[in-house]
């Protein structure tokens, strides 16, 4: 029966071993962490290494190495006291300071700055841990279809499959429920489904 099936699968349970492009060569790597008792997104204390099986370069687990989002620390401009909040910016590397304009005031000038870390969005998807890019990562129309590794990509194929879908269990945490809706739309399924294949067929 081609059922989805009636499991507890929250994304944790894949972030253990997370397939990833090794920085230095390119290849597939492994981020593997030890995820007892953690649960996405609350990982960052979990102890994690980097192993790339190809080239054997180390990579600092305790690094950031994807995008992260700079705002101003104190959210509010300095001359009138309007907020700040639009005036974020996705970067690359941290930078401590960074110059923004008050849209109502318009001064300007540079503000210390908090960040934020992006793991997932319309452009590209990282791990979760350090930040590197996930081997299996494809875009679908204006998304981005991603797996933590083979299980999980195939589960999402399960589920795009399944002609039945059950009521979901496993509350907030569950995978299923948190599948981007690109993914539950029953028009897009074709299109999915290409993509999986073609990212299950993936050379090293
Ligand atoms: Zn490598
Ligand atoms: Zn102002």
């Amino acid at each position: 029966v081609n059922r989805t099936k009636k499991e507890f699968n929250n994304l944790s349970s894949f972030s253990g071993d997370i397939l990833v492009e090794c920085p230095h060569c390119r290849k597939k790597a492994h981020v593997l962490a030890d995820i007892e008792g953690e649960r996405v997104p609350f990982v960052y204390n979990a102890r994690r290494v980097f192993r790339c099986e190809n080239c054997f370069q180390p990579v600092d687990p305790k690094a950031w190495y994807g995008p992260i989002i700079i705002f101003p620390a104190y959210g509010k401009c300095s001359k009138c006291g309007s907020d700040l909040k639009g005036k974020s910016r996705v970067v690359k590397k941290y930078q401590s300071k960074m110059k923004a304009r008050c849209e109502v005031c318009h001064h300007e000038q540079f503000y210390k700055t908090r960040y934020e870390t992006i793991q997932a969005n319309d452009e590209q998807a990282t791990d979760p841990y350090i930040g590197l890019p996930l081997w299996l990562q494809i875009p679908v129309g204006d998304e981005i279809l991603w797996a933590y590794n083979y299980d999980h990509l195939e589960l999402l194929k399960n589920y795009v499959s399944a002609k039945l879908r059950e009521a979901q269990v496993g509350g907030k945490y569950s995978l299923t429920w948190k599948l981007p809706n690109f993914i539950k739309v029953a028009k897009n399924r074709d299109k999915i489904l290409k993509a999986i294949s073609r990212l299950e067929k993936k050379l090293l």
